[in-house]
């Protein structure tokens, strides 16, 4: 009952199963998180919640649930170590953020949460999860920074769109299990590419999305590399239909589609 949000609005991607515990460090953010659940006040709901948030300059800070009877007044875990972790660094960036809940009573394990049963999200791997709430998720959002303006504009973008299904980032590090493709660049080496974002448009389509502010040399290359991947998977199985979408900053900013369907008319036709 727990999950792992990374970087921008990507939760949850994951259930964190740390049966893997070559993450020390996310260990560590679940056991602190584990531990401020301990620590919750919450009389009212009996469900008690804690929160680990590293930063990106390093730090883990930690929050639990603290209820009171007007409800309006109590703070959330997340809301806690993100409050903690600015009065610390001042306004950062989160990393990522170990989210453990449960009700009173119920022990979570660190290692193995499959008996762990309460009516929350599941996770793509049927693990039971606690999601952040609304209020949680804006406080997130807020202290999360995309790559560039452009990236956060595209996201905020994409939050608002009744037309797809879900989007997360696609993030260069291990933890994430980022789509990583190899392609040849213009000096004639084999370089690695990284789309910036999924979107599930359906259940049967699947886009990745390049958007991009200043144009770079390779650009082109990489994604001409995309469309080839796309063609590839599309051509061994028929479940899911990837499509690759190049948005241009410089197009966007001119045309401003009011959704996704908009955006795929305006954009599927460039390169
Ligand atoms: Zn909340």
């Amino acid at each position: 009952m727990f999950s792992i949000a990374q970087g921008l609005l990507s939760f949850p991607v994951s259930c964190g199963n740390l049966r893997d515990m070559s993450d020390t460090r996310l260990v560590a953010m679940f056991s602190i998180a584990t531990d401020a659940r301990l620590k919750a006040q919450a009389p009212y709901s009996n469900f008690l919640v804690g929160a680990a948030v590293e930063s990106h300059a390093g730090g883990i800070y930690r929050g639990c649930n603290v209820e009171r009877c007007s409800h309006t007044q109590s703070t959330h875990a997340e809301q806690n170590a993100i409050d903690t972790m600015i009065t610390n660094e001042g306004s950062v960036a989160i990393k990522r953020l170990v989210l453990v809940g449960a009700p009173l009573g119920i022990k979570v394990p660190i290692e193995n949460h499959d008996s762990v049963h309460h009516p929350a999200v599941l996770c793509p791997c049927n693990h039971q999860l606690v999601w952040p709430c609304g209020h949680c998720r804006q406080i997130i959002w807020e202290n999360c920074f995309g790559d560039s303006d452009f990236e956060l504009e595209f996201s905020n973008f994409i939050e608002g769109c009744n037309d797809v299904i879900s989007f997360s980032k696609n993030f260069q590090n291990k933890e994430a299990s980022a789509l990583r493709i190899e392609y040849k660049n213009s000096e004639g080496f084999i370089a690695n590419y990284y789309p910036v974002f999924f979107v599930k448009k359906d259940d049967k389509t699947v886009y990745i999305v390049e958007t991009k502010g200043r144009e770079e040399e390779d650009d082109k290359l990489k994604f001409e590399r995309l469309r080839l991947w796309c063609e590839d998977v599309n051509n061994r199985q028929n479940r899911i239909a990837y499509k690759a979408l190049y948005i241009k900053q410089e197009e966007w900013d001119k045309y401003k589609p009011k959704n996704f369907d908009e955006a795929v008319k305006l954009f599927e036709k460039q390169y």
